[in-house]
């Protein structure tokens, strides 16, 4: 028995997730051809979408991470956000797509939308792999998404409880039977 199968139940199989990223993959290459794309993703939770995502652009593509810590209010994320860690080359006049695990509030894209409209790229597009609309605070354009979900906390994929259970090649809820 695998270590999770005891803790986690599963949302979103590895097959469900693979699929789905294989068809945003070939929507962004369409979007994108002939243009300098530079893919931004925010760590740690997109990093195992990002990496996938990207084996499914078929462009020459940039690969950037973003660090980002929102400072929690009792259990509530503030909206307030701090960068931990920045891109390593300015984006300046590039196109660049945000890659995120999940949208919820939607404070941080917020954030980072605004933050990046000020380094002046040709245009910000947001990519995520999750939304979770009942819990939207602030209204966030979407381009790229790969599932809504309802309000459950998920791990999984990339999402973490505690740090751990990012590895796990599907999305779960945890059991609280
Ligand atoms: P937002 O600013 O949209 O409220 O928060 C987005 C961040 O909150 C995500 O990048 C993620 O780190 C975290 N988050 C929101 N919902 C979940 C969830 O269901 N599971 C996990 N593991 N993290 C979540």
């Amino acid at each position: 028995m695998a270590f999770y199968e005891e803790f986690v139940e599963v949302m979103l199989s590895a097959e469900q997730l693979q699929k789905r990223v294989a068809e945003l993959g070939a929507q962004i290459t369409q979007d994108y051809r002939g243009k300098d794309l530079a893919l931004v993703g925010i760590m740690k939770g997109s990093l195992f979408f990002l990496t996938d995502l990207a084996r499914h652009i078929d462009l020459p593509v940039t690969v950037e991470l973003m660090g980002v810590s929102s400072y929690q209010g009792g259990t509530e994320t503030t909206g307030e956000v701090r960068v931990t860690h920045d891109v390593s080359k300015p984006v300046h006049g590039r196109h660049v797509l945000l890659v995120e695990d999940i949208i919820d509030t939607g404070l941080t894209m917020r954030f980072l939308l605004d933050n990046f409209a000020a380094r002046h790229p040709a245009s910000v597009k947001v990519a995520t792999l999750l939304e979770k609309p009942s819990r939207a605070k602030v209204k966030v354009g979407i381009d790229y998404k790969g599932f809504t979900i309802e309000d459950r906390f998920v791990v999984g994929y990339g999402l973490d409880y505690g740090e751990k259970y990012r590895n796990l090649p599907f999305v779960g809820v945890m059991r609280t039977d």
